[in-house]
């Protein structure tokens, strides 16, 4: 990423050595923090922690999601086993009609 600024946004006395991913504001090496290999200022790590907890708080999907992904799961063995009548069904159906066109 390109330097835009020469100097630091909090400290303009000091040459920016780097911009945050997230604000893109110039940061010098003190206000510059390195996690998962970018740099970031304190409050571009703030700005990654609410968006990881939203994230986290989205990935929940509240109480609805939870009821019908226990609903499905309680159904799964039933669903299963429709499946199996399915296809007992459908393969007694091709070896009558193999048996029949031999
Ligand atoms: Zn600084």
């Amino acid at each position: 990423m390109a330097i835009t600024e020469r100097f630091c946004a909090n400290h303009p006395q000091r040459p920016a050595i780097g911009v945050c991913v997230m604000t893109h504001k110039p940061m010098c090496g003190e206000c510059s923090t390195r996690y998962e290999g970018v740099n970031y200022s304190k409050e571009g790590l703030r700005l990654l922690q609410q968006q990881r907890a939203e994230a986290k708080r989205a990935g929940r999907g509240g109480r609805r999601r939870a009821v019908i992904s226990g609903i499905v799961w309680c159904l799964s063995p039933a669903l299963l086993y429709l499946m199996y009548l399915g296809f007992l069904t459908v393969a007694d159906v091709l070896m009558s009609m193999l048996h029949r066109e031999l």
